[in-house]
């Protein structure tokens, strides 16, 4: 499972009687995209949850493929940001802290901790093999991003 699959929508229960229409808890599930994120229900939102879902919407469904937000742009863009997030030097529970303060999203510090692993251990094998393609300026740039993700 992607980590994408793991992140999740805060106050969940709240948010569901507030726009009165069921979705499910999961921030990256096709319902909740629509439902949470397109639908008229943001409307019903009170004022600090709407500016979140707001801020996630304008952050990370804003392209304009023509299946959007379906078009897999969304979870792509939020594992940019949690490498970034790495790379500033935040560790998985910092990591939490800030989705939540962000976009009032949480997931679980193990789960993203699995995801920085096996982040950096991509990035090991893409270096491994570009070295053995002659591909050299590629397994810098692998080695480049590992180090920012391990340091
Ligand atoms: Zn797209």
């Amino acid at each position: 499972m992607a980590i994408t699959d793991k992140i999740y929508i805060k106050n969940h229960q709240q948010l569901v009687s507030q726009i009165e229409t069921s979705f499910p808890k999961s921030a990256f599930s096709g319902a909740t995209l629509d439902i949470l994120f397109q639908g008229e229900g943001l409307a019903k939102l009170d004022d600090a949850t709407q500016d979140r879902v707001l801020d996630f919407a304008e952050d990370f469904l804003d392209c304009d493929c023509q299946a959007n937000p379906h078009c897999g742009c969304a979870e792509e863009k939020f594992v940019r940001y949690l490498l970034e997030l790495r790379e500033q030097g935040l560790g998985p529970d910092a990591i939490v802290d800030v989705m939540g303060d962000d976009y009032m999203l949480y997931a679980y510090p193990g789960d993203v901790l699995s995801f920085l692993d096996n982040s950096v251990r991509t990035l090991e094998a893409v270096e491994t093999l570009a070295d053995v393609e002659g591909h050299h300026d590629a397994a810098k740039q692998a080695q480049q991003l590992r180090g920012n993700l391990v340091r």
